[in-house]
């Protein structure tokens, strides 16, 4: 017997034993989720063994660890990326069949664990994976919540939420730990004994861990997802209850409810709610504790911590890491303050995520003073100790201004290194977010680009190309991405450049039937697949696309019979709740849709599908069988992007502007392989100055005024001229995101696009070299350095 069949064997026999013995199940009996607890429980126990191993490793040789701080993992499904990345999907197909089972449809019945609204999660699992990957000793660190993102749902072309309930069946991958739970105090007063100062929290509650072992590639190393539980500190306030308060004895347990309840659901604007700095103190303190408590385990001297420890904070949530961390050192374990600041600076990093003012975190004091008293004072004591260091610091530069606690300056001066996640990100962090502090502080910004997992993002996701790249150059790219270059050489011939195209094209069927599926409509495989994904927003600028589309479509209509590219139009992502303007983008995508669709003039010649409920597994479905990535972004907003990455790595050549890591991405493939248009970020800030732009630009555009035009007169609405008024009259008027200016450019180059998809070879060649030329930008590549530039940490493979 060989080595598969045999582990095969073994394999069969644990999900029949975790069917009967773990879940109680007569296979007669066993429905779809039952046999998929039980696979994943029999791959479960596959990840124990090199978990243990790395954290025993990790113990005996002291070893250095990072602990990745993010109030969110957009973690997405597991079983598929473990079965990957131990090597047994082949073995998992098998065993399933042999039982009678589908494999893929166990695994399309995993629920979407997503603890995150888009980029900035998502970059914190694939950073978790390669992590694992690279063998770096890592714990992340993060808030366990009950519900994760909404479900979107459509009801009339608009956006209606539902709860996402990921935790009402039992989550396989977890393991409780009741005996790791810290307390985390609240409010109350500061006291003064012996001279130093003692937090006497008003409330508390319990975080409680739950650990998720997270397994890297080939199995060789495993690290750990922590998530924190809140619970009630006391059950129930009897004495309370007794005296007929019923409201007030359940007081903390409705606190513990609440706090690991719900993610708030705004990915680009912050709003000063008490519950969300409550649930950044609650999941960092819990962090802190348990660090502290691994260190102090197996050390004496709180100096050295830095020697030991890593902590990098993603965004400003975790901000309050800092002071938190020096209350520690100094309350608890009485070090000197200024000792303590600089232990906690050489331990911390803060990635900086967004230039947008309106995503920058400011609590006001009187909230952050009640709130958290002690560490008030303390943010106050830094404050001062930054400017008596820094005696030339402009007078409105600080952490406390204006009655508010800034968190991006907190963070920043908290921190030993600052990083941007793309270049031109980087340099707009320096320049026009912080001046002031890179001026009295060089070097401490620094450039860390983005980067997506290869395991999930081609291995996993992409069967037939991963396939034809292994049979052309190999193995060993899956953790080695520049080796993707390789395939330069075999690009150069036709019969390559058809295979290539052959997997996009068997992508792109089963895609087709995954839309018939989800929308109800039918699209030709053989149209162009022009994908925008991502979260609406106005600086994405789905808007710009979806009046290309409608201009695109008044050409067709002129000349139905000419020699046009079909293309279908893909729409996915979710609008934050209270994010009116992006609800109306979705409603015109909706009902432009619907004219359009329904039109027997264009026909298959163009078909617009927008399905509900923008996820990880559906980004999954779709990037795979995507011919063109959208990422249009108005210049200087997008930080970086992750999607542009996904795409380019599957072969889809970008359509896009110089924003985010766009700008790398051109620069890896070559402009002749990217359809570049639109403004840069100093020609947008320029435009800004024209209070005219947008006027000027619309008059200028006979396509783009038509467009306009019949949105106005209700073309799309059934006849209702107010429904898009509002819209309208911010692109004439408030068009601030420069959709109007960059119209006639973006439209361009759409027509471009056209011209080289209907040159089958020629475009396959840059399909296919988008692919050969993304090795930069695996989040192996990241996280390698991230590890020699901020974390000083060698890998233990
Ligand atoms: C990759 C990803 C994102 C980020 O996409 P951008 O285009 O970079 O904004 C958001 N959501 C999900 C589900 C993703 O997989």
């Amino acid at each position: 017997m060989n080595q598969i069949t045999l582990s095969s064997k073994d394999l069969q026999a644990d999900v029949l034993r975790h069917l009967t013995s773990t879940l109680g199940k007569d296979q007669p009996n066993a429905s779809v989720f039952d046999w998929r607890m039980a696979l994943s429980f029999a791959i479960r126990d596959r990840i124990v063994a090199p978990w243990f191993a790395s954290t025993r490793r990790t113990y005996a040789e002291d070893r250095k660890r990072v602990y990745y701080l993010s109030m969110e993992f957009l973690i997405g499904r597991l079983l598929e990326d473990a079965t990957v990345n131990l090597g047994l999907r082949e073995a998992c197909v098998e065993v399933m069949a042999n039982l009678g089972q589908d494999f893929r449809a166990l695994v399309e019945d995993e629920p979407d664990a997503a603890l995150g609204n888009g980029g900035l999660g998502r970059l914190a699992a694939c950073f978790m994976e390669s992590m694992a990957t690279v063998g770096c000793p890592a714990y992340g660190y993060g808030i366990r919540y009950e519900h994760g993102l909404f479900r979107q749902r459509f009801v009339g072309g608009q956006q209606a939420e539902m709860p996402e309930d990921w935790l009402t069946h039992r989550y396989p991958w977890e393991f409780e730990r009741p005996e790791s739970a810290y307390t985390i105090g609240f409010k109350g007063h500061v006291e003064t004994h012996d001279g130093r100062e003692v937090w006497v929290p008003g409330e508390t509650v319990q975080a409680q861990a739950y650990d998720t072992p997270v397994i890297g590639w080939q199995g060789k190393w495993a690290n750990t997802l922590r998530l924190w539980s809140a619970k009630p500190t006391s059950l129930f306030d009897l004495e309370r209850f007794n005296r007929g308060d019923y409201a007030a004895a359940a007081e903390p347990e409705a606190l513990a409810r609440t706090l690991s309840r719900v993610l708030y659901p705004d990915d680009t604007t912050y709003q000063g709610k008490e519950l969300r700095l409550k649930q950044e103190f609650f999941m960092t303190s819990a962090a802190l504790q348990d660090i502290l408590r691994r260190f102090t385990a197996n050390h004496a001297d709180l100096r050295a911590l830095p020697k030991h420890v890593a902590i990098q904070m993603n965004d400003t949530h975790p901000a309050i890491a800092g002071p938190e961390l020096v209350r520690l050192l100094v309350d608890e374990h009485r070090l000197d303050f200024t000792e303590a600041v600089h232990i906690a600076q050489k331990c911390l990093g803060y990635t900086n995520h967004t230039l947008l003012p309106e995503a920058l975190e400011r609590w006001a004091t009187f909230t952050f003073g009640t709130t958290l008293p002690r560490h008030m004072q303390i943010v106050e004591r830094i404050d001062a100790w930054h400017k008596d260091e820094h005696h030339s610091r402009p007078h409105y530069v600080g952490i406390v201004k204006h009655h508010e606690v800034r968190m991006g300056e907190l963070a920043f001066i908290m921190a030993h290194k600052v990083n941007g996640v793309s270049a031109l990100h980087s340099d707009l962090v320096k320049q026009s977010l912080f001046p002031e502090l890179n001026a009295l502080h060089p070097g401490r910004i620094i450039n860390q680009t983005n980067g997506v997992t290869p395991r999930r993002w081609l291995k996993m996701c992409n069967q037939p190309l991963a396939g034809l790249i292994t049979r052309t150059i190999g193995e060993g790219w899956e953790d080695n991405l520049d080796r993707l270059r390789e395939l330069e050489p075999a690009i150069e011939t036709k019969a390559f450049r058809k295979d290539f195209m052959a997997a996009k094209r068997e992508n792109k069927v089963a895609t087709a039937a995954w839309i018939k599926a989800q929308c109800g409509i039918t699209v030709s495989p053989d149209a162009l697949f022009d994908v925008q994904i991502k979260r609406i927003h106005e600086y994405k600028r789905q808007l710009l696309n979806i009046l290309q589309t409608v201009a695109h479509w008044n050409r067709l209509k002129e000349n139905p019979g000419g020699n046009h590219v079909p293309r279908v139009k893909i729409f996915g992502g979710k609008s934050a709740p209270g994010y009116a303007v992006a609800k109306e983008i979705i409603h015109l995508i909706n009902d432009v849709a619907s004219v359009i669709n329904a039109d027997p003039v264009t026909g298959d010649l163009l078909k617009i599908v927008y399905p509900a409920n923008y996820n990880v597994s559906m980004a999954e479905h779709l990037v795979p069988a995507a011919d063109l990535s959208e990422q249009i972004s108005t210049a200087g907003k997008e930080a970086s992007g992750t999607g542009n990455m996904k795409f380019m790595i599957n072969g889809a050549p970008t359509i896009g502007t110089l924003d985010g890591a766009n700008v790398e991405i051109l620069k890896e493939v070559g402009a002749e392989n990217f359809f570049l248009f639109g403004m840069t970020t100093e020609e947008a800030w320029k435009r800004r100055e024209d209070p005219d732009h947008s006027r000027k630009a619309i008059e200028a555009s006979p396509a783009l005024s038509l467009v306009l035009q019949q949105i106005a007169e209700g073309r799309f609405s059934a006849g209702q001229t107010d429904r898009y008024h509002g819209l309208v009259h911010r692109v004439w008027h408030h068009d601030y995101f420069l959709v109007a200016s960059d119209f006639d450019a973006y439209d361009r180059a759409q027509q471009e696009v056209d011209r080289a998809f209907a040159d089958t070879d020629r475009w396959a060649k840059m399909a296919a070299l988008n692919t050969a030329r993304s090795g930069f930008f695996s989040s192996d590549r990241t996280i390698r350095a991230y590890m020699k530039d901020i974390w000083d940490i060698p890998s233990a493979l």
